[in-house]
């Protein structure tokens, strides 16, 4: 894209270009160092260590985020999980009943459930039969009210990750919004698209806590943009969505990274052995390739493979409702017991 052309205020919806922010009580004095008394938010003033509603703006929260992955605080919005970062950005820019967004089926189940709820059509185009997007079909299917454009990059349910040259001509190419759903990108290394976020002003990155970083239980998404399109999420965001012991455990659990950096070299491990176990399944038809932390697989009959398992005391998901994804099972990486048990039972099956 032409940076000279782009223009993000063309893309906001009217209503949130015209409002101001909401300044919250706690927003307005978040600046004096001295020790104040607080008599403005009408809160109790007896110490519960909860009795204070939290930091609206997460300062200290965000400081690390941007220490950690080096982007400026100002390009960085967190949500109640990236569910809430994701509503954030159909608010903002798109109008209902009038645009329309783009997502990539198969893929995050979520994109469609937040058009239909915000009224937004979502037109869809299919991932070729290596799960890679359409370009010429997603280039004719875009037009001057496609607001969003949804690329989950390792793509769920299918695990891949999305090709970067692909990504980089949708980038170019889109008169609207890209977000690129990283939940998964911390089971690869050094694939992420915030590394050329300052190249695109038309990017929008989403990742999250509930995944690598084992915190699914606090809630916490992360959305990383321009500073003008995160002043644009911030405008409309409650002003207390994230709750204070979802930023104490965040920056707690934060400051330890070594121990999702074990986690995540166990995991792939595990994967892998996982990944080997299965061929000598007889009705798993294909194990497809992985770089997150699930695996999905094709079998026979997944309605039936399903309930054996679950018979078993084993949940897994079938995503055979999906396109191209017919009878497949979609499998997370567990503990070396759980992943054990479940190829012990799987091979049983008859
Ligand atoms: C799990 C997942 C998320 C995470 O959502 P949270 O609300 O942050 O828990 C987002 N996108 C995709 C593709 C996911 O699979």
């Amino acid at each position: 894209m032409n940076k000279n052309v782009f223009n993000l205020e063309l893309l906001i919806r009217p209503n949130v270009l015209k409002m101001k922010p909401y300044s919250s009580a706690r927003d307005e004095f978040k600046d004096f160092d001295q020790e104040m008394i607080f008599l403005d938010a009408n809160e109790n003033p007896f110490e519960t260590a909860v009795n204070r509603y939290p930091d609206p703006q997460q300062r200290k929260l965000k400081s690390i985020l941007s220490q950690q992955k080096n982007i400026p605080t100002n390009q960085i919005l967190l949500g109640n999980g990236s569910d809430e970062v994701l509503d954030l950005i159909f608010r903002a820019f798109c109008e209902p009943a009038k645009d329309n967004i783009i997502t990539l089926p198969p893929t995050y189940g979520m994109y469609s459930v937040l058009a239909n709820l915000n009224d937004i059509e979502n037109r869809e185009v299919l991932l070729d039969s290596d799960f890679q997007p359409d370009l010429d079909e997603i280039s004719e299917t875009m037009d001057s009210r496609t607001k969003l454009l949804f690329i989950c990059s390792p793509n769920n349910p299918t695990g891949n990750l999305i090709s970067s040259e692909k990504i980089t001509k949708l980038l170019n190419n889109s008169k609207g919004l890209v977000v690129i759903d990283e939940a998964y990108i911390d089971f690869v290394s050094n694939e992420s698209w915030l590394k050329r976020l300052k190249e695109f002003p038309n990017l929008i990155i989403t990742q999250t806590l509930s995944k690598a970083y084992g915190m699914a239980g606090i809630r916490l998404g992360i959305c990383y943009a321009s500073a003008e399109i995160i002043a644009v999420l911030n405008k409309i965001k409650p002003p207390y969505n994230i709750n204070k012991l979802t930023q104490q455990k965040a920056i707690e659990q934060l400051q330890d990274i070594t121990r999702s950096i074990v986690d995540i070299a166990l995991l792939n491990e595990e994967k892998n052995a996982l990944s080997k176990a299965l061929v000598e399944v007889c009705f798993i038809q294909n194990i497809y390739p992985s770089d997150s932390n699930f695996i999905l697989i094709k079998v026979d009959n997944a309605e039936k493979r399903y309930l054996q398992l679950l018979e078993k005391g084993i949940v897994v998901r079938n995503r055979s409702s999906q396109p191209l994804c017919e009878n497949t099972l979609r499998i997370t990486i567990g503990t070396a017991w759980e992943n054990e048990k479940l190829i012990n039972i799987i091979k049983t099956l008859k």
